[in-house]
């Protein structure tokens, strides 16, 4: 669903709303504020521009046409999240807020220093009179084969506006300390919370459609907004799976919306749940339970020996590697 342009001049009659752009893309508009998480625009993900994952569809909106934002909110390294082509066609418009170190990637690629808010876990930023709270997550990053592994920080993201609540995951495992979140920073009105790249071998790296729906009860969520599906194949699961898991694990407490991409939802009066994607073939988690994982194996350990040579599989950085995914 393309955005036309001028979809974002009238603000919000509810004050919230959310266009999910595919993958962990999302533009938030909260309470007068805009933000553009994870932006990435580029036809694939990897450190080689002709190789790595290619997305299924063109980008929904032109980065030109492109509403004013407050800031770009960045919540790793990893290629899609961060996109360098992305981020130097943004360059001088906006502000980026990143996790400590990402701000090094920006400064080389010509972000202005003024434009960078580098964020610890628990570090807030204010943009009038909206919070942006920088909160842990459970994941890795790196950009480079063995050379720069957990070198720059993660993390997930709370807008406390005026009048509403948003929590998102950026990519993360399941931990305690969601719960933390919850009660610090919650109840949330709308959660945007990670449900693909997951697979056995890097169980503590992503969380699943089953762990997704118990980090947004965790963080007090209302409705939830899935994301990190549906654009790139990064994990051998099949691309529907995700959101089909995700519903099957739904209980009476979880309020899951399925906007299509592009489509413009405000989750605290419209709960759209079409199911726009085709019925195809997929695993019950029951079938491929996404944490039996060999233990004290590293992601890309995990990575090199589950994934079968010819598959598209990739560990969920979006790093190409050598013959098999990497
Ligand atoms: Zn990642």
């Amino acid at each position: 669903m393309p955005v036309e342009p001028g979809r974002f001049a009238n603000p919000p009659a509810s004050g919230l709303r959310v266009t999910w752009l595919g993958h962990s893309a999302v533009l938030l508009e909260i309470d007068g504020h805009r933000f553009l998480t994870d932006p990435v625009w580029s036809e694939r993900v990897g450190p080689v521009g002709f190789m790595g994952p290619k997305r299924w569809f063109p980008p929904l909106v032109a980065l030109k046409d492109l509403p004013p934002l407050d800031a770009v909110v960045l919540s790793h390294d990893h290629y899609d999240h961060l996109d360098y082509a992305t981020i130097v066609a943004l360059k001088d418009r906006v502000t980026f807020v990143a996790p400590l170190g990402v701000g090094a990637h920006l400064e080389r690629w010509g972000v202005p220093a003024d434009r960078i808010v580098e964020v610890d876990w628990w570090d807030t930023h204010t943009f009038g009179d909206l919070t942006l709270w920088a909160v842990p997550a459970r994941h890795a990053s790196g950009r480079e084969l063995f050379v720069d592994d957990g070198a720059t920080l993660w993390a997930g993201y709370a807008f406390l506006g005026a009048d509403h609540r948003v929590y998102y995951t950026g990519d993360t495992g399941l931990f305690p300390g969601m719960r933390t979140i919850g009660e610090r920073l919650g109840p949330f009105d709308l959660t945007m919370i990670e449900i693909g790249q997951y697979d056995q071998a890097w169980p503590d790296w992503h969380l699943g459609p089953e762990q997704a729906l118990e980090a947004h009860r965790r963080v007090r969520g209302a409705v939830m907004l899935p994301v990190h599906w549906g654009l790139f194949a990064l994990a051998s699961h099949g691309w529907t799976e995700p959101m089909e898991r995700a519903l099957a694990a739904r209980d009476s407490g979880a309020v899951l919306i399925s906007p299509r991409p592009g489509q413009s939802v405000e989750p605290t009066v419209e709960k759209p749940q079409e199911r726009w994607w085709p019925a195809l073939p997929w695993r019950k988690a029951a079938e491929y339970p996404g944490r039996r994982g060999p233990r004290g194996m590293s992601h890309r350990q995990g990575a090199l020996k589950a994934a079968p040579p010819d598959s598209r599989a990739m560990c969920p950085c979006g790093r190409q590697g050598t013959s098999v995914a990497g």
